[in-house]
């Protein structure tokens, strides 16, 4: 979806990833044979390189990069990297992450390290913290795969087979009525600019829904909302956009969740529904461009993610030909080669003139969605 916007502002683009026919290098081809895509992985410091000699300005759409490597092209090849290497050592370890917001005294749920021995820290963290309590993986950790739930201390060892030997740390389970999101565009220079607050709907840990704008009788949860999404970005250092996931609490409470320093699936929407999408303006942000206006241009928006279900691709082909029937519809396929269970394959956005309409359109693709009768 970058490539897509990168190339109708004419900027030659080139991606790292493994294999010739990755998603990105399905969209753009190479401008010149010198600006050929690299074949690798994004933590191969070796790809970094290589990518870091063809280019002027470097970002990154997934944090777990390799952090060193692009320091390194910072200083030996003068690229530019938003955002910055600092900003993506901070959010790659959640724990180091939260503490930061901490430090800056942005709301988040208390949480503790879980030093030593696993077995031990955790039931230190559930004496302090209570119970349910939220395990989380301290790296590497997305769509939930880094956490673990732990209702009662008899679960200890079945927490500990699912995150086998990773880096942990414990947090407060937080009661949230809502999960809502705010995409956050920053310059060079540190100025923000706000996308509206959406709310967020997640099914086993990963995203399933989102509807914008956030409906709400208190007028000032908006503005809260963007305003502590402002202060966590604001606190970070590089250009580009921020996913901030916030959980909305019973008595209006917002916490901060955690950051994704990068266009976000919470942010798919702003492709048909905003005047600039969130890839145009993460491109504008780390080219120094003026920033596009991040307003809804519709009254109604909500983002439906395509999982896979099982293997067999023709269930999803069978679903998009139906939803391309839906007035307000539009289909985004992400250009996998492979089918599988809980895979992302896709998504689509519905706009519409009244969120009634969008509810309704959304029943009849929910009610076909492979995977889901809800
Ligand atoms: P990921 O990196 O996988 O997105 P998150 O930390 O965002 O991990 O957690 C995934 C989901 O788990 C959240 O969107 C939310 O639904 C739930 N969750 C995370 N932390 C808590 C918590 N402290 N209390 C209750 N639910 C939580
Ligand atoms: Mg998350």
């Amino acid at each position: 979806m970058l490539a897509a916007s990168s190339s109708l502002l004419n900027i030659p683009t080139v991606i790292v990833d493994v294999g010739t026919q990755a998603p990105a290098k399905q969209i753009l081809a190479p401008a010149a044979p010198h600006l050929a895509h690299v074949d690798g992985s994004f933590s191969d410091p070796e790809k970094i390189r290589e990518l870091a000699a063809k280019v002027d300005v470097l970002t990154v759409e997934i944090e777990h990069v390799n952090v060193d490597a692009l320091e390194q092209a910072q200083r030996t090849h003068g690229v530019e990297v938003h955002p910055a290497p600092s900003t993506l050592r901070i959010v790659q370890d959640k724990f180091r992450q939260k503490e930061h917001l901490r430090s800056r005294a942005i709301p988040v749920a208390r949480f503790l390290d879980v030093a030593g021995p696993a077995a031990q820290g955790i039931g230190e963290a559930a004496a302090a913290l209570g119970l349910p309590l939220m395990l989380k993986s301290r790296t590497l950790a997305y769509d939930g795969r880094g956490n673990f739930v732990l209702r009662d201390l008899s679960q200890l060892r079945e927490a500990l087979d699912f995150l086998s030997g990773r880096p942990l740390y414990a947090e407060k389970w937080v009661p949230f009525v809502k999960e809502i999101a705010v995409m956050v565009v920053r310059t060079a220079g540190g100025q923000t600019f706000s996308y509206p607050v959406v709310e967020t709907v997640h099914k086993d840990n990963i995203c399933h829904l989102v509807f914008a704008p956030l409906r709400s009788r208190d007028p000032q949860l908006y503005v809260r909302a963007q305003e502590i999404a402002e202060m966590a970005v604001k606190s970070l250092d590089g250009a580009g956009v921020f996913g901030v996931e916030m959980f909305l609490l019973e008595d209006g409470q917002i916490l901060v969740n955690e950051i994704a320093p990068r266009p976000h699936n919470s942010g798919h929407y702003t492709i048909e529904a905003c005047e600039t999408s969130q890839y145009e303006n993460h491109l504008r942000a780390i080219l120094s461009i003026p920033i596009g206006p991040t307003t809804l241009k519709v009254p109604s928006a909500a983002m439906l993610n395509l999982l896979g279900a099982s293997s067999d691709m023709h269930e999803l082909t069978e679903f998009v030909e139906f939803a391309l029937s839906v007035p307000g519809a539009s289909v985004h396929l992400y250009g996998k080669a492979e089918y599988r269970k809980g895979r992302k394959m896709g998504h689509i956005t519905l706009t519409a003139d009244s969120d009634a309409e969008i509810r309704a359109r959304l029943r009849e693709l929910l009610q076909r969605l492979p995977g889901d009768k809800s």
